[in-house]
């Protein structure tokens, strides 16, 4: 595996299999890499003949009293990992080569989906992410890119923006990868102390059982709340606990397919789950 730290190195880099037509499979990260990232490039092996994973903690994507300094930052192990499930091309550009000395005077921002969920405690988030997400497919080029589904809000926000700019290429979706205990995998879980780690996958048990009491009959405000409750007891401080189409549309009642969206604080660590309830009418 090749690692390129400059966008001249990555067009060189890529230059015979752009000429050859290869298509190019594209996982943008931040890096500190765990099986769920790992999905992302399985996923692009399947359908793409090269693939390239970038690193780069985008600093415009962090709010003030965010984690951005303290983001855990693991290029080493990271590109062991890469080379393992046989990524072509480690894209690790420094924060000066993605923006300059000049001043930025672009955002891409995408309206509506980016007020709601993770947008209402993070300000400016989404704009951070789809600007950085237009420049890397930009300098990438890539014929498709994959995102992980356990950042839903943040997988419409970039499918939104794919087809209102008419940008050429494919977004996939991957699964939420989980670890035994169903905590969905995150880098901020190398945050939480052991007792921590221990509560952290009452979130999706929560998750799993406001499901079936949905598919059982149970009216939906009353299952978030339970939702809720759980949560305050194993000692979460809620963010939101919130249900919206798979499109981010709003519903007051199960009456559709819908999604189950968490954010909570454990101690310092934010963590996000969700899960897609089916409507099964009978
Ligand atoms: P990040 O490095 O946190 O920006 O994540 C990079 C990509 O990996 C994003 O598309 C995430 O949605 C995806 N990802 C992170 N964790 C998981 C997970 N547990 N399962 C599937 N995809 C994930």
């Amino acid at each position: 595996m090749k690692t390129e730290t400059t966008i001249q190195g990555l067009n060189a880099a890529l230059a015979s299999a752009r000429l050859a037509r290869k298509t190019i499979g594209f996982v943008p990260t931040m890096g500190n890499l765990h099986e769920g990232h790992l999905s992302l490039v399985r996923e692009a092996k399947k359908l793409c003949d090269v693939v390239v994973v970038s690193i780069f903690v985008n600093p415009i994507q962090f709010g003030p009293n965010e984690d951005y300094d303290n983001y855990p930052r693991t290029l080493e192990a990271d590109s062991h990992l890469l080379a393992d499930v046989g990524c072509d091309l480690l894209f690790a550009p420094t924060v000066q080569q993605m923006y300059g000395d000049h001043v930025r005077k672009t955002s891409v921002v995408v309206s509506g989906i980016t007020d709601l969920l993770c947008g209402q405690s993070r300000p400016g988030h989404f704009d951070g992410v789809a600007t950085v997400v237009t420049k890397l497919f930009n300098i990438v080029q890539p014929n498709t890119a994959f995102f992980g589904q356990k950042d839903w809000q943040q997988l419409e926000v970039i499918r939104a923006m794919t087809r209102d700019l008419n940008l050429p290429l494919d977004i996939v979706g991957v699964p939420i990868a989980r670890a035994e205990d169903g905590l969905a995998l995150s880098s901020r879980n190398g945050y939480l102390t052991e007792q921590q780690r221990q509560q952290a996958p009452v979130i999706y048990q929560s998750l799993l059982a406001a499901k079936q009491s949905l598919q059982s009959g149970e009216d939906l405000s009353v299952v978030l709340q339970n939702i809720r409750d759980t949560l305050q007891q194993a000692g979460f401080e809620i963010d939101y606990v919130e249900a919206y189409t798979p499109h981010l549309q709003s519903v007051q009642q199960f009456n559709q397919d819908i999604m189950l969206f968490v954010a909570a604080k454990l101690g310092q660590p934010r963590l996000i789950d969700n899960l897609l309830v089916k409507y099964i009418p009978n």
